[in-house]
């Protein structure tokens, strides 16, 4: 009977030491939701710490060993700089310890491309970075988290997963960091990646990649936390006819340090509103254009002079994410041309 107590116990040992350890880190979101009944979209997010959350999907514990941390419990339209460092701060010790294979962090969705792609920037590891949630809350009809739960872990265990940067998993599918987008308020599709399309599917746990994002990210990156305490003020502003110019010379006083103009079709400005940006450069105020298209890159020298003003373009980085690429690059340099070729390079 020892003999067989003995074995089994070599037998569990060797079986767990075979598996990889993830962690997972939550933050909030729906995923972490708590809805009046199951069939109702009022429910209030960020409320379930992440030990239910691997309480909900055991099923995950077939697939690593698994622990959990809670890193803040925030819906994640409230998410800040600080949280962001917060968050970086913690992946990087995580995945700087020898026995973690990978990291899975649960978010809100409505700014989770955002802190993937802040993360993509700043962690320089290998290491698989997997970022997932849900649309609907836990006590939801069909709720969607526990399968994003479970594919994320899978993915982020997945020896195909690592070098590929931050990764969305969501909706049996896997994105890019640097690409992909919300494009619904609250469909369980919620996430696309419209120039490039996905990188892979999930299905039931097993991921199959068919390309994958080329700009510089994670262990290429030259972004670093370490050099960084606080993130510098940058504002998007969304353009449309008859748009307001004076709002950007009101944030240039308020002292921004750099704006991100979500112009029209190739990152327009109206005439009056390039005169307003023009006079922010020369107050040593960062302008980016990009585009509220959503798609194509926003080019040089197209319809505005970008050299006669100084104005930097975001290529095809959407305003959300090319004020987290202006944020960083101010941490470094005010450069124009230096920031223009980030913008080339993330
Ligand atoms: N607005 C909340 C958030 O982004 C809940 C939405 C969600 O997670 O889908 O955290």
């Amino acid at each position: 009977m020892k003999i067989v107590i003995l074995l089994l116990f070599i037998y569990t040992a060797a079986l767990s030491a075979t598996k990889p350890k993830i962690v997972i880190l939550a933050t909030g979101g729906t995923i972490a939701g708590v809805g009046q009944s199951s069939v109702t979209g009022q429910y209030q997010a960020s409320k379930l710490p992440v030990e239910n959350l691997l309480q909900a999907v055991p099923e995950i514990q077939d697939l690593a060993i698994v622990e959990g941390e809670q890193v803040c419990q925030v819906s994640s339209q409230d998410m800040t700089g600080e949280i962001w460092l917060q968050i970086a701060r913690k992946v990087d010790e995580v995945v700087n310890q020898a026995d973690v294979d990978g990291v899975v962090i649960t978010h809100g969705t409505d700014t989770m491309e955002e802190t993937a792609y802040f993360l993509n920037l700043v962690i320089q590891t290998r290491k698989p970075v997997v970022m997932t949630g849900a649309m609907r809350a836990s006590g939801s009809l069909s709720a969607d988290g526990a399968l994003n739960l479970y594919n994320a872990v899978a993915l982020a265990a997945s020896p195909q997963a690592p070098g590929k940067g931050v990764l969305l998993c969501f909706n049996d599918q896997i994105h890019a960091a640097r690409e992909v987008t919300k494009v619904n308020t609250t469909n369980v599709n919620a996430f696309q990646t419209p120039e490039f399309g996905i990188l892979g599917y999930i299905f039931y746990g097993k991921a199959s990649f068919y390309r994958e994002s080329v700009r510089k990210h994670t262990f290429r990156s030259n972004f670093n936390i370490k050099e960084i305490n606080t993130l510098p003020k940058v504002a998007v502003f969304y353009s449309h006819a008859d748009f307001d110019s004076s709002l950007i010379g009101q944030s240039v006083k308020n002292g921004i340090q750099g704006i991100v103009f979500a112009g029209t079709g190739n990152g327009n400005p109206s005439e009056a509103t390039i005169q307003a940006l023009a006079r922010s450069v020369k107050n040593n105020v960062s302008v980016v254009r990009s585009s509220r298209t959503g798609r194509g890159p926003v080019t040089l020298k197209a319809e505005v002079d970008d050299e006669k003003y100084g104005f930097i373009v975001a290529d095809n980085l959407n305003p959300q994410k090319s004020r987290i690429l202006l944020m960083l690059a101010l941490t470094q340099t005010t450069d124009i041309a230096k920031i223009q070729q980030m913008f080339f390079e993330y």
